[in-house]
């Protein structure tokens, strides 16, 4: 690993920034622990996400209409209830709780430019995909909301722990600006310290053809794809690959917006189809690295036993056939969930009862279109037959499916839309939860070619480019297409609804038959 920077520390510390969904802890920093504790690399971890959003919920505020003072009194309790099972028996109870905190935390910027929610920040005058706003997010941590809380938590950690080197994972936009205003504030407060970034987003960036480091002088390494080798190159030791096990044990004792623990459980890095037009995983030639399935049973049953989850989220891009079979032979104990592709052993009515045996709540689907021509155009690999096999199976054996549709992909025109339409419809009866999507165009990757594009931002650090559809079936068209038809529809309708706000697949299990 040609890392440059070395540092000779006897302590680290990790750091989870704000916001993303705070329901579990995040599985990127659990498993740099885990390497840094085999490696015999004293650690701390802050979750600054979890920790800053309970204490943005519950900061007094004053609330100038009724319906924000009766979300402020509630906020403890809205909290409580939300880490109490009894909530997921009632959805509208679940639902109000959600929309009390959200409305709590959209009115913490007193100027009203930024909106925080618990899966979202946005600021008005500052975009996460500009190079220059995530510097000023760095010059002026005060600005951020979470200021109180993080200079007070930063400022302890240094001062008890006294790390020389601070590690951020920064995955999705709606961390960026947050990271860099955390950044700025421990800045401030030790100039000294050495500061190295990753995580999915820094990767994607870094992977950007023509990637020039924007930071320079603000942080002291970049690091892109898996942490694990480069930080212990940063500190000087030999990676030994491949032993590793996650570090859950700072993160037990924190208060997740969850009925109980979810273990977060990443079994492969990358993905084993790899085919899939304008994936990332594809454009950014993320090599498929699997961990074998005896080992994963093995660390997730360790894993349970020490750490007593009530749901195991198998975090791959695809749990893959082999690892399914290994679950369906040695069931691990927990209700577990994950992504899967269609394949014809799910159409298998026996292994979808055995899969449930082994305690398969809920299976995520990334089935995309119902139209065939289309997801060959995606080179989905699916085969829309077997699609209505599994999903029928599925049915049958209690397990939750999670359908994920995209409109809009450059194949489709709205024929096609009407013909995912019609399968949703014919499938509606096997399908427990749907998320509709309108189809973003990654800026880079030779799919791009063929087509007319124009920038979607104006940042330099931008992902996504608009795009003129050959059809001209645009976001315009299908905004009105998912809101007047798709959603409207009687048998569509009531699994729209049925979709937990905010937390969505994250707390999709809790509301499948039979989980709590
Ligand atoms: S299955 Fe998912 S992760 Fe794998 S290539 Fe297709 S879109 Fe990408």
């Amino acid at each position: 690993m040609g890392f440059a920077l070395r540092i000779k520390t006897k302590k680290v510390l990790l750091i989870h920034p704000p916001v993303v969904r705070p329901c579990e802890p995040p599985p990127g920093i659990a498993r740099l622990s885990g390497a840094l504790k085999r490696h015999g690399v004293e650690y701390e971890i802050i979750d600054a996400n979890l920790e800053g959003l309970l204490f943005l919920s519950q900061r007094p505020l004053e609330a100038r209409d009724t319906w924000t003072r009766r979300a402020v009194a509630r906020a403890a309790r809205n909290l409580e209830v939300l880490m109490q099972p009894v909530a997921y028996r009632n959805l509208d109870r679940y639902k109000q709780a959600i929309f009390e905190l959200n409305r709590v935390l959209s009115r913490q910027d007193r100027s009203g430019n930024i909106e925080v929610s618990l899966a979202n920040y946005r600021d008005r005058n500052l975009s996460p995909v500009k190079s220059g706003d995530l510097i000023r997010a760095f010059e002026s941590p005060e600005k951020n909301p979470f200021f109180p809380y993080f200079e007070k938590r930063l400022h302890e950690a240094m001062e008890n722990d006294r790390p020389r080197l601070a590690g951020f994972s920064l995955n999705f936009l709606s961390q960026a600006l947050c990271t860099f205003a955390m950044i700025g504030a421990l800045r401030r407060l030790d100039p000294t310290v050495s500061i190295i970034l990753g995580g999915g987003l820094i990767t994607s960036w870094m992977r950007r053809p023509g990637w020039r480091n924007p930071f320079e002088g603000i942080i002291d390494g970049l690091v892109a794809g898996e942490g694990e080798a480069a930080l212990l190159s940063i500190l000087d030791k030999d990676y030994a690959a491949g032993s590793d096990i996650s570090d859950f044990n700072r993160f037990l004792p924190l208060s997740y917006l969850s009925p109980g623990f979810i273990l977060p459980y990443s079994a492969s890095s990358g993905c084993y189809w790899r085919r899939c037009a304008f994936c990332p995983e594809r454009a950014e030639a993320n090599p498929y690295r699997p961990i074998s399935s005896p080992r994963v049973v093995l660390q997730v049953k360790s894993l349970i036993r020490s750490l007593k989850p009530v749901l195991v989220h198998f975090t791959d891009n695809a749990v893959s056939p082999a690892l399914l079979k290994a679950l369906v032979r040695e069931p691990c104990g927990v209700p577990w969930y994950g992504f899967v592709r269609i394949t014809r052993h799910l159409a298998d009515p026996d292994f979808c009862n055995a899969l449930k045996r082994s305690g398969c709540v809920m299976l995520q689907i990334g089935l995309e279109s119902g139209s065939q021509k289309v997801l060959d155009g995606f080179c989905k690999g699916i085969d829309l037959k077997i699609a209505h096999k599994v999903l029928e199976s599925l049915n049958h054996a209690g397990i939750a499916a999670y359908v994920y549709l995209l409109f809009g992909t450059p194949w489709e025109t709205e024929p096609d839309a009407e013909k995912t339409l019609e399968f949703t419809v014919r499938n509606s009866d096997a399908i427990t939860f749907l998320n509709l999507a309108i189809f973003n165009l990654p800026a880079f990757g030779p799919q791009t070619d063929g087509l007319d594009t124009m920038p979607l931002d104006t940042g330099d650090m931008f992902l996504y480019r608009r795009f003129e559809h050959p059809a001209g079936w645009h976001r315009q068209h299908i905004r009105r297409f998912l809101e007047n038809k798709f959603r409207r529809h009687p048998a569509i309708a009531p699994i729209i609804r049925n979709d937990p706000p905010v937390f969505t697949s994250n707390h999709a299990p809790f509301f499948a038959p039979s989980l709590l």
